[in-house]
């Protein structure tokens, strides 16, 4: 698959219809612009890439809908440079709108068949996440912790401890939470021990996967 600019025009479109379900931020509307969704999605999926749905990825996975990568990004408010620990790499698609916006992402992926997709992929398209890890989200990133931002894509029952200890103070975690429909919740760590939470509207993921080991 290519990109052309039947594609540039799809995404623009998909652009204008994020904004229009109230997503301000320019830099995150610009990165939906660039990204090309089509290319993380298997070729069966290329007419449909720039609808604002989810899509299958396999193993049980989904891309997420574009208006909640956006949603998602504009509350971590990414500044380039920063260091940015995403759960759940699936498609690679939201770590390439992190990238976009110039971030050092750490992105864990849980599912070795995506695992390894999504690696190859990156390889090929040039792009370069600090590191893209096989393990169990759950724990983060300690050896890489503290975080300017974490984001969460997938649904996790609760809030994972390990993953708020892993902020840096001043620093923002995105994550879902709920079993069947989730709230999405924006934790500030404002010192050592104290953080703020603001929950956002219900959205709906695919479970974050417990590890049973
Ligand atoms: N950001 C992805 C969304 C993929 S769906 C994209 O834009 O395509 C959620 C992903 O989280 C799936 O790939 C799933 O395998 C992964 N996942 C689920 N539980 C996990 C865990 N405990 N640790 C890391 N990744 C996990």
């Amino acid at each position: 698959m290519r990109d052309t600019l039947k594609h540039k025009g799809m995404r623009n479109k998909l652009a204008d219809v994020v904004a229009s379900k109230g997503i301000t931020d320019k830099k995150v509307l610009d990165a939906i612009r660039a990204v090309p969704r089509h290319l993380f999605l298997d070729s069966g999926f290329e007419a449909h890439a720039y609808q604002d749905k989810a899509f299958p990825i396999g193993a049980d996975q989904t891309i997420s809908q574009p208006y909640t990568v956006a949603f998602q990004t504009e509350l971590l408010n990414v500044m380039p440079n920063q260091k940015i620990l995403e759960i759940g790499t699936g498609s690679g698609y939201q770590t390439a709108i992190l990238l976009h916006l110039r971030a050092k992402v750490y992105t864990i992926e849980r599912q070795q068949e995506l695992f390894k997709k999504t690696k190859l992929f990156f390889e090929k398209m040039n792009y370069r996440p600090k590191k893209l890890v096989f393990g169990d989200g759950y724990k983060g990133l300690p050896e890489h912790a503290p975080f300017d931002g974490i984001i969460v894509t997938a649904g996790a029952p609760e809030v994972p401890r390990a993953l708020l200890s892993q902020l840096k103070i001043g620093g923002k975690l995105v994550i879902p939470v709920g079993e069947d429909v989730q709230t999405m919740t924006l934790y500030e760590r404002k010192s050592e021990k104290e953080f703020e939470k603001k929950e956002l509207g219900t959205f709906r993921f695919v479970p974050l996967l417990e590890d049973k080991n």
